[in-house]
C-alpha cells in the first residue's frame, strides 16, 4: 500500500463521525489531472476538492468534478450486472450476478467467434478515463489475444496527434509554467474556460508581464474578450490563416532561414505551399479582417518568446490535419523555438516516452475499425459484421458522428452489446449486458496529465458503490474464462497497479512509489530544441512529412472547400462545454440544452431568445431552446459537445447532424462540418 495511503488529516464531528481528507488524482480526459482532496465520512464522499500535490494544479479544481459525488451516488449510478428485459434502448434490465453476466458475455463472444471468427467482435472504448490502468491493461490483453477487430481511437486529437506525429515525432512541448516567459501567446482552437482551466493564471500572469494575447475561435470567449487581437475564424478555414501568416514570414524577410536549415526538412514545399495565401485571402476566407490577420502576423514575426498553444477546435474539420500541421510548421518558420517560453504548446501525451510494455500480447493484424465509422460498421460491414459490440469508457450512442445510424445500429436485434460503465449511458440502454464499473474514488489509477508533465496516483477513497468493479478486474476475470491469461499473468487490479509501476522508467515508479512527484529525464519544463527535440531519425522537424502529404485526399496544406449549401448555411459546432468532460457527467446536465446564434442570424430567422427551435440538415434534426447570444460568429451556431439525449427536446445531439466523413489527416471525427438551418420549432 502506498505510504500516503492514511488519511491526510481527519476531524471528529460530534454526530456523525470522522471525516477524513484523502489525496488521490483525477484521471479523466482533461489536460491538467489536478491532485485531488477528497472528504470521507463514514465511507461516503462528502466533497472534492483540490489539493496541493500537483504543483500546477495547485489546490483548485472544476466545477464539474466538485459535482462527481453526484454521479457516484446518483439515479443513473449502475449497482449490479444486469440482462436486458425489454426491447432495445427501452432500459428495462433484470438484476444478474456477476458470474452469470460475465458467464453471458463470455459465451456470446465464443459464440460469435465460431461462427464468423473473432474480428466479428469489435470493443469500443475512449477517455472516459485517461489512467493509464483503466484502458490498454487487461482489456488490450483481452482483445489481442481474441483477435478481435481493432478499434482506431480518433474522435479527437487524432489530426492534432497526426501532425504533432509527422512534423516533431510528438516532441515534448511548452508546459503551463513557462506561459508566463512569453512575450506573445496565441491560443489557436482551445478555450481553458472550458477545458484545462489551469492554464488561465498562467496566461494572466504573462499579460500582467507585459504578454500580448491573441486567440483565434469562432466564439468571443472569456480569454478572447481579454486579448488583444481576437480573430473569430469560420470553422473549417484555420488552414488558410496559418498558410497566410507563413507568407508573411517568409516574404516579409521574418523566416528564420539558419534554424529552417539546420532543424528543419522540406520548407520549400511548406513555403510553395503558403505562396498562394495572401493575407487578404485568407481574411476573406475566414470572415476576418485583413488588418487584424496582418496585425497578427507581425505581432508573431516580431515577438520572441512567442508561444503558440495548438488547441483541439481547429481539427475538428476536413482540413483539420492540415491546419493543425501549418500551425505547428510556425514557430520552425519564425524561429521561435530555443528560448523558455517560446515554440509551441499541445497535448504532451507522448511526451514521457511511457512505452505500454504491460500489453503481454502482441497486437494482430486484424481489421481495423475507425471509431468515426461505428454507424457504417454495426450496419454495413458483412465481412464479418460485427457480432458482438463490447463498449465501456465512453458513451458513442451519444457521441460518434451521423448518430441516427449508430443508433439505428445499435438497435440490430442480431448484434449483442455489452455496455461496461459507471452508469445508466445512452448507449447502455441498448445493451444486452451492462456491467457496473468503478470510479476513479473506487479504484487505483495512474493520471498522466496531456498538459504538464505530471503523473499522480489514484487511490479508492471509498469502498466500491454496489457491485461496481474495476476495469482491470473485470477485464482480467474475461482473460481468465476465455483462457488467454497465463498463470502467472497479473489478473486483476492490483496486480496491474504493480506491473504497470514496475514496467514505468525507474525513476517515475520508484517516486509514485514513495509518494513524490515524478519527472521525465528531461525535466518538467523543457525548452523545445535546447533540452528537447524532434522524436525523428534525424532530430529534425519535417515541415512537410511525405506520409501526411499523401494521405491528404487534395495534399498536405491543401484548403477544401465549405461543404454550406443555400439550403443548410449555418456552421454548426460543438465545443467543449463547462459541464461535462467530453461526455462524462452528462447525466447532470439537465434537459434544456441551448443553441447559441448570433442576433443577426436570430433575427433573419424571426427568432427570439428563449425560442423553442428546430436545427436540421438532411441527416436528421435537433429540437432545442435558442440561446441569442453575442459572443458567436454571424453564420456559426453552437449546440455544446457532450450532451446525452435527454439534453435535448426530441433526444437527438448535435451528432445527429454530423456526417462521418474524416479529417484530411489522422481519421478525425469532422465534428465542425455539419452545416445546417435553423427555424422555430412548430408548438406541438
Ligand atoms: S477534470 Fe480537469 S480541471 Fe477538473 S478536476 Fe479533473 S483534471 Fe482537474
Amino acid at each position: 500500500m502506498p505510504p500516503s495511503e492514511k488519511p491526510a488529516r481527519s476531524r471528529e464531528t460530534q454526530l456523525n463521525g470522522p471525516v477524513s481528507v484523502v489525496e488521490t488524482a483525477c484521471p479523466l480526459d482533461c489536460p491538467d489531472s489536478c491532485s485531488l482532496a477528497v472528504s470521507v465520512q463514514n465511507g461516503k464522499v462528502l466533497s472534492l476538492d483540490g489539493s496541493h500535490r500537483n504543483p500546477v494544479t495547485e489546490g483548485f479544481i472544476c466545477q464539474k468534478v466538485r459535482r462527481f459525488g453526484e454521479r457516484v451516488y446518483g439515479p443513473d449510478r449502475l449497482l449490479s450486472p444486469a440482462i436486458r428485459k425489454g426491447r432495445k434502448g427501452e432500459g428495462r434490465f433484470e438484476r444478474v450476478t456477476w458470474d452469470a453476466a460475465l458467464e453471458r458475455v463470455a459465451q456470446e463472444m465464443q459464440k460469435a467467434s465460431a461462427k464468423w471468427g473473432a474480428e466479428s467482435i469489435l470493443p469500443f472504448s475512449y477517455g472516459g478515463s485517461n489512467g493509464l490502468l483503466t484502458q490498454d491493461t487487461l482489456d488490450a490483453t483481452l482483445w489481442r489475444r481474441l483477435g478481435t477487430s481493432r478499434l482506431a481511437r480518433t474522435v479527437c486529437a487524432a489530426p492534432t496527434g497526426a501532425a504533432n506525429m509527422g512534423l516533431y515525432g510528438k516532441m515534448p512541448s511548452v508546459v503551463y509554467e513557462d506561459y508566463p516567459e512569453a512575450q506573445l501567446i496565441v491560443l489557436w482552437g482551445v478555450n481553458p474556460n472550458a477545458s484545462g482551466i489551469h492554464l488561465i493564471p498562467f496566461v494572466r500572469q504573462a499579460q500582467a508581464r507585459g504578454a500580448k494575447l491573441v486567440v483565434v475561435d469562432p466564439r468571443s470567449t472569456q480569454l478572447a474578450r481579454a486579448a488583444d487581437v481576437h480573430l473569430a475564424v469560420k470553422p473549417g478555414t484555420d488552414i488558410g490563416v496559418a498558410l497566410a501568416m507563413h507568407r508573411y514570414l517568409f516574404t516579409n524577410g521574418f523566416a528564420d532561414e539558419t534554424f529552417l536549415r539546420d532543424h528543419t526538412r522540406n520548407a520549400e514545399q511548406l513555403r510553395e505551399r503558403a505562396e498562394a495565401w495572401t493575407i487578404e485571402r485568407a481574411a476573406e476566407l475566414a470572415g476576418i479582417p485583413a488588418e487584424a490577420l496582418e496585425r497578427v502576423a507581425r505581432m508573431y514575426a516580431e515577438a520572441s518568446p512567442a508561444l503558440i498553444r495548438c488547441g483541439w477546435g481547429l481539427e475538428r474539420n476536413r482540413n483539420g490535419g492540415s491546419a493543425a500541421a501549418a500551425i505547428l510548421a510556425l514557430p520552425a518558420v519564425g524561429g521561435k523555438f530555443g528560448v523558455r517560453g517560446g515554440g509551441y504548446s499541445m497535448s504532451n501525451s507522448a511526451s514521457w516516452g511511457i512505452e505500454r510494455t504491460w500489453i503481454n500480447a502482441d497486437e494482430p493484424d486484424t481489421r481495423v475499425v475507425n471509431m468515426n465509422h461505428l454507424g457504417r460498421a454495426l450496419l454495413e460491414y458483412t465481412d464479418p459484421p460485427v457480432g458482438v459490440l463490447f463498449v465501456y469508457n465512453c458513451n458513442p450512442a451519444a457521441t460518434m458522428p451521423d448518430q441516427h445510424r449508430v443508433i439505428e445500429g445499435l438497435r440490430r436485434e442480431d448484434l449483442f452489446t455489452v455496455v461496461f460503465d459507471q452508469v445508466m449511458t445512452d448507449t447502455a440502454m441498448y445493451a444486452d449486458v451492462v456491467l457496473p464499473a468503478t470510479t476513479f474514488l473506487e479504484n487505483y489509477d495512474l493520471a498522466k496529465s496531456y498538459s504538464t508533465l505530471h503523473i499522480g496516483l489514484v487511490r479508492p477513497v471509498i469502498e466500491p458503490v454496489g457491485d461496481s468493479r474495476s476495469n482491470a478486474d473485470v477485464f482480467g476475470e474475461l482473460c481468465a474464462r476465455l483462457g488467454v491469461l497465463g498463470e502467472n499473468e497479473p489478473g486483476g487490479e492490483l496486480d496491474m497497479l504493480l506491473t504497470v509501476l514496475g514496467a514505468l522508467p525507474a525513476s517515475i515508479g520508484e517516486d509514485l512509489r514513495e509518494g513524490r512527484n515524478p519527472a521525465p529525464s528531461f525535466g518538467t519544463r523543457p525548452v523545445q530544441f535546447v533540452d528537447v527535440f524532434p522524436n525523428t531519425p534525424d532530430r529534425k522537424a519535417d515541415l512537410c512529412p511525405a506520409d501526411l502529404d499523401t494521405s491528404a485526399p487534395a495534399g498536405l496544406y491543401a484548403y477544401q472547400p465549405d461543404p454550406a449549401t443555400e439550403q443548410y448555411p449555418l456552421a454548426l459546432i460543438s465545443p467543449a462545454s463547462e459541464k461535462t468532460i467530453s461526455s462524462t457527467l452528462g447525466e447532470l446536465t439537465g434537459t434544456d440544452a441551448k443553441l447559441h446564434m448570433h442576433p443577426d442570424d436570430a433575427a433573419a430567422r424571426g427568432l427570439d431568445d428563449g425560442d423553442g427551435v428546430l436545427i436540421f440538415n438532411a441527416q436528421g434534426e435537433v429540437h432545442c431552446t435558442l440561446s441569442v447570444v453575442p459572443t458567436m460568429r454571424p453564420g456559426t451556431v453552437a449546440l455544446a459537445k457532450g450532451l446525452w439525449r435527454r439534453a435535448t427536446r426530441n433526444g437527438m445531439t448535435s451528432n445527429a447532424l454530423v456526417p462521418d466523413t474524416l479529417t484530411d489527416v489522422g481519421g478525425g471525427a469532422c465534428f465542425n462540418d455539419a452545416r445546417v438551418q435553423v427555424a422555430s420549432l412548430p408548438s406541438a
